[in-house]
């Protein structure tokens, strides 16, 4: 369980400081020591706009597309008992809409921050039951 992972470069993010969506990129990986980067190391990313930096763990982002045709992602349709990632597509059935993960927030109930190409700017549970 140890293959290496890398994460998305280049993420719009939800900045919680700017108030909007803006472009964030990473900064830099945090592994626990000895270990090498993977899904459950940290990693930082810096906002374009106010230069902040929001640490978010492995699990929680797209990995990098190896090759440079990144136009080929498949979407993954909303279901409240999925975990998503941040930088996916998502489709939602019932807004027969599409959005891209730009945020997550834990909770009591954990959920994404989607945002939807026709519905805009929207907050949705995931991992639920
Ligand atoms: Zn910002």
């Amino acid at each position: 369980m140890s293959s290496s992972f890398m994460p998305i470069e280049e993420v719009e993010i939800y900045c919680r400081f700017c108030n909007k969506i803006t472009q964030a990129h990473l900064d830099r990986s945090i592994a626990e020591n000895g270990r090498t980067v993977d899904r459950n190391s940290t990693f930082e990313y810096l906002c374009s706009k106010c230069l902040k930096t929001f640490c978010f763990s492995g699990q929680d982002l797209i990995e990098q597309s190896k090759d440079e045709n990144k136009s080929e992602q498949s979407l993954h349709e909303y279901s409240p008992a999925d975990h998503f990632l941040i930088g996916e597509k998502i489709y939602h059935k019932k807004w027969k809409d599409t959005g891209m993960v730009i945020g997550k927030e834990k909770g009591t109930q954990k959920s994404i921050i989607v945002n939807f190409e026709k519905t805009g700017l929207k907050k949705l549970i995931e991992d639920f039951g």
